[in-house]
């Protein structure tokens, strides 16, 4: 027998081929049908969608932006184009030149019917030669005949109109309202953020044909014609023949001018207007550039010595001579809780620990021709110069304690906003503000004696550069005018 001998096995390995990348044209329908729906935006925008005047981030108003990805995706090429379908949703447009409006006016219905949001943001020349009073009016019967014919509308803004135009003495009321109550029965949230006086003051009152009408943004008449003699900042209300349309309201952001917004006859009018608010705020700005936002309603929170026990004063604006807010934070909270149904409350108050500081204090240098023994008087503080951290606490604590002030007066609210004037600087033009939110969580709601806790968030920077608001502050235009710093005269 031969010996076989046995060679070791060689083990052969063979290169696996290299997979072919894939492209685009390999790819599956279902696969580039899938990617086309996760383009598309999710949730619809809330609604409202407006924002308080001392926010202005940029609103991507226009749908078409937010479907950009999508519609940048179907025009890849035919294929992707045949698989994706067209977007056919509901429409949300702004109007921003007159070319665009005659387009809308001549629509056809079936598109008309798909707007749901619009914005109206575009203003007319006016020429020497022009007919002006004219113009605006066919502009205002076009605008009313097109809003007539959006029956799905729910949202409308205001930001600059094409029937800006108020005559002789720039308060002429130009807006002549439909007939009809009920015009624009869709419509449940509406802002008004023109800049004209004369349009933030009569364009609000289109307000009277939104019988759904939910959320409103505005300005007021006293921060309009900053008089609070002469204007009260709930006339929106007050002067309606048929109070239902309002009391549907349940959201109002308002720019207010004067301190007597707080006071008692305005509280009840506010009440009487809109008794179903649930969410309210306020802010102010000064009405000449740079239209900072300058809150003027402050409390003063002291901090008993020896017990810590806090008290709360309300005060104004101390370089203003306005003395209308003032008193004990209860009697405030006892003065607005008949507004049973409020839950979130932004007032545009400042909240002030005045016996702590973060920053070494330098006295004020005696005054001239000053007694010497009242020198010594003047140079002396009794202000805590203390850490951050337990200056933050110490705010924190303040905070809490009055918010439970006013939750135990006033036992709907869910949220409060207090406003930290940051600087504390009176002699800038501008001012920057940080903002914080107290949360109200009530365990055991339903119970007589729910424990009440007090959660509390932020601050949110408010600098300067993005509270400003100059809704309602610009002068109109007006035909010859007399003296262009009082339209009035
Ligand atoms: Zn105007």
């Amino acid at each position: 027998m031969s010996e076989i001998t046995q060679k070791p096995k060689r083990t052969v390995r063979f290169q696996t081929p290299e997979r072919p990348p894939s492209l685009f044209h390999t790819l599956t329908d279902e696969f580039l049908i899938q990617v086309g729906k996760l383009l598309l935006p999710g949730d619809p925008l809330p609604i409202p969608s407006f924002r308080p005047h001392f926010e202005n981030p940029k609103h991507p108003f226009e749908n078409r932006l937010r479907y950009n990805d999508y519609l940048a995706f179907r025009e890849t090429c035919h294929r992707v184009s045949y698989l994706s379908k067209p977007v056919k949703g509901n429409l949300e447009i702004e109007i921003k030149n007159k070319e665009s409006f005659a387009r809308w006016l001549k629509a056809p219905q079936d598109v008309l019917s798909r707007v749901t949001r619009l914005r109206l943001n575009f203003t007319l020349e006016t020429t020497a030669n022009c007919p002006l009073q004219q113009v605006h009016e066919t502009a205002w019967a076009a605008f009313i005949s097109l809003l007539e014919r959006l029956p799905n509308l729910l949202e409308l803004y205001l930001a600059a109109t094409p029937f800006c135009w108020h005559g002789k003495h720039g308060q002429t009321l130009m807006f002549e309202l439909p007939d009809s109550t009920e015009s624009f029965p869709s419509i449940i949230s509406f802002a008004n953020e023109t800049k004209c006086r004369g349009c933030a003051e009569h364009l609000t009152t289109l307000f009277y044909c939104m019988p759904k009408l939910k959320h409103v943004k505005c300005t007021s008449q006293d921060s309009v014609s900053q008089d609070d003699l002469m204007e009260d900042p709930y006339d929106i209300f007050c002067n309606l023949d048929n109070r239902r349309f309002v009391e549907s309201i349940e959201t109002l952001y308002l720019k207010y001018w004067d301190l007597s917004t707080f006071d008692s006859m305005q509280v009840q009018e506010l009440n009487r207007g809109a008794p179903n608010l649930k969410k309210l705020v306020y802010s102010s700005h000064k009405i000449e550039q740079p239209y900072t936002l300058r809150q003027r309603a402050r409390v003063e929170a002291l901090s008993h010595p020896t017990n810590g026990q806090w008290i709360f004063l309300t005060t104004g604006d101390p370089d203003e001579d306005r003395t209308i807010f003032h008193g004990q934070l209860p009697d405030f909270a006892d003065l607005w809780s008949p507004l049973r149904n409020m839950e979130e409350i932004d007032l545009g108050i400042i909240l002030n620990i005045p016996q702590y500081t973060t920053k070494p204090q330098i006295p004020s240098g005696p005054t001239r021709n000053a007694q010497p023994d009242q020198i010594s008087a003047e140079s002396s503080f009794r202000v805590n110069v203390v850490g951050h951290e337990i200056y933050r606490a110490k705010y924190e604590q303040a905070m809490i304690a009055a918010t439970k002030y006013l939750k135990t007066r006033w036992g709907t609210l869910k949220k409060v906003f207090w406003w930290e004037d940051r600087d504390k600087r009176t002699d800038s033009p501008t001012r920057d503000y940080l903002r914080w939110s107290a949360n109200i969580v009530e365990q055991e709601e339903a119970s007589e004696n729910p424990i009440v806790q007090i959660l509390i968030e932020g601050p949110e920077r408010m600098d300067h550069s993005f509270t400003w608001s100059d809704d309602g502050s610009v002068y109109p235009e007006v035909e010859d005018p007399v003296d262009q710093r009082s339209p009035r005269s």
